[in-house]
């Protein structure tokens, strides 16, 4: 089953639930059990994490080279200091 993210307009309670899709628009509150307000596009476990820039790839890549390296800084639009 997947895991949506809802926030209640209630009483602004964000938090996540994993439903059958068909359940997806009848998640009610934990906190006062109004129905939720389905979150869309953001995944529930970046909503507290700290903030990442956009343009940084997570994803660790290996360098084996300088030309590689200045490709890697050009894929995420950051420029490398000395070239
Ligand atoms: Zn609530």
């Amino acid at each position: 089953m997947p895991t949506y993210d809802y926030e209640c307009s209630y009483c602004n309670l964000i938090f996540d639930a994993t439903v059958p899709i068909v359940k997806r628009n009848e998640v009610r509150c934990p906190q006062c059990g109004r129905l939720a307000k389905r979150l869309v596009g953001v995944p529930a476990v970046h909503i507290f994490k700290p903030y990442v820039h956009p343009n940084l790839d997570i994803k660790p890549v290996r360098i084996e080279s300088r030309k590689q390296e200045k490709e890697e800084f050009a894929k995420r639009g950051l420029i490398n200091g000395n070239g």
